[in-house]
């Protein structure tokens, strides 16, 4: 498979002051990513809040300055194009949001939130733009009848279909969906999972999927990279990892949702404390205070990244001298 994109050692630091006389600390959102999208495929990124997910999407497509480290894609290093070059690239890498209601405008119709970026890319006459929004409503499930209709006018399934169908209407090669059905009741979401992967097949597109949900993540995607405290830990084929976690972190968090294949063999691993603030985060490995199989060298040192079989682990316990 071709690598559509490719982030490497990928980091976003900022700093904040708690107050007047409190001393400027160094927030790592992100730490140090590495990982590669593949053309076609849907590649998971998983943690808990706050552990730097939604950050990486973000930088992926600069709507968020990165502090250091490459973005390619499509074999050309973006990680430092000027915003004018960038807002072209954007037609071919979309973002579908969370909470659609949020990022819909809310005083515009949805004839003119769907021509919209065409209009802004100078796609189309405006007659073709017209039809495209119409053809666009029906592939997502509305239809003509919505055009001039306002985002508070439709339900929240109703309203990602819209926020997906301006994402789609460019045909992007990269969709980047953070939570896109978290804000969603259950009995919807597996459809707009299934709008998704409808729209996969029928325009080619490549997923970065963000989400906390496991079983989500588990039925959308193909390969999973898990993320603690800003740093990826793990990533393995989504069916690799949910069968046999390497990091202690991956067992911990799996371990937390139903069994349901018959040869996996799992124990309820439960994790000491709160998950630290990305604020100063424990020295060595970040997850030390909290995992069951530390070691002293955990405490001090920064865990090398290893592969262990088709996983890419970063934990001590995989460094070739403690295997
Ligand atoms: Fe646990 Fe050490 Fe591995 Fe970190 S490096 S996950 S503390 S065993
Ligand atoms: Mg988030």
């Amino acid at each position: 498979p071709e690598p559509l994109l490719e982030i490497k050692q990928l980091k976003k630091y900022y700093e904040i002051k708690k107050g007047w006389f409190q001393p400027v600390q160094q927030v790592r959102a992100v730490d140090d990513v590495t990982f590669t999208v593949y053309k076609g495929e849907t590649f998971g990124l998983v943690g808990e809040s706050g552990c730097g997910k939604s950050t990486t999407g973000r930088a992926i497509l600069r709507l968020q300055e990165h502090t250091s480290g490459e973005i390619r894609f499509a074999g050309r290093d973006i990680s430092g194009l000027p915003y004018t070059e960038m807002r072209q690239l954007r037609r071919k890498m979309q973002m579908v949001f969370q909470d659609p209601y949020a990022s819909l405008n809310p005083k515009k119709t949805i004839l003119q939130i769907l021509t919209e970026p065409l209009r802004v890319h100078g796609l189309y006459t405006p007659e073709e733009r017209v039809q495209k929004a119409i053809e666009m409503l029906e592939i997502v499930g509305l239809s003509e009848y919505h055009l001039h209709s306002y985002p508070h006018e439709f339900s929240g399934g109703q309203r990602q279909r819209i926020g997906i169908a301006r994402a789609v209407i460019l045909q992007p090669e990269l969709i980047i969906a953070d939570e896109p059905v978290s804000a969603l009741d259950v009995s919807i979401q597996s459809q707009v999972i299934n709008l998704l992967l409808q729209l996969q097949r029928d325009f080619h597109l490549t997923y970065i999927f963000i989400s906390h949900d496991l079983g989500v993540v588990r039925h959308m995607t193909d390969r999973v990279g898990v993320m603690y405290l800003g740093k990826l830990v793990e990533q393995a084929k989504t069916e690799e990892l949910f069968r046999s976690p390497k990091h202690p972190y991956t067992r911990a968090l799996l371990s937390a949702v139903p069994i349901r294949h018959p040869d996996e063999e799992k124990e309820r691993v439960v994790l000491k404390g709160d998950v630290p603030s990305p604020l100063n985060p424990p020295e060595g490995c970040h997850f030390h205070p909290r995992c069951p199989d530390c070691m002293q060298i955990c405490k001090t040192d920064k865990p090398p990244v290893v592969e262990v079989g088709d996983h890419v682990v970063a934990c001590h316990l995989y460094a070739t001298e403690n295997r």
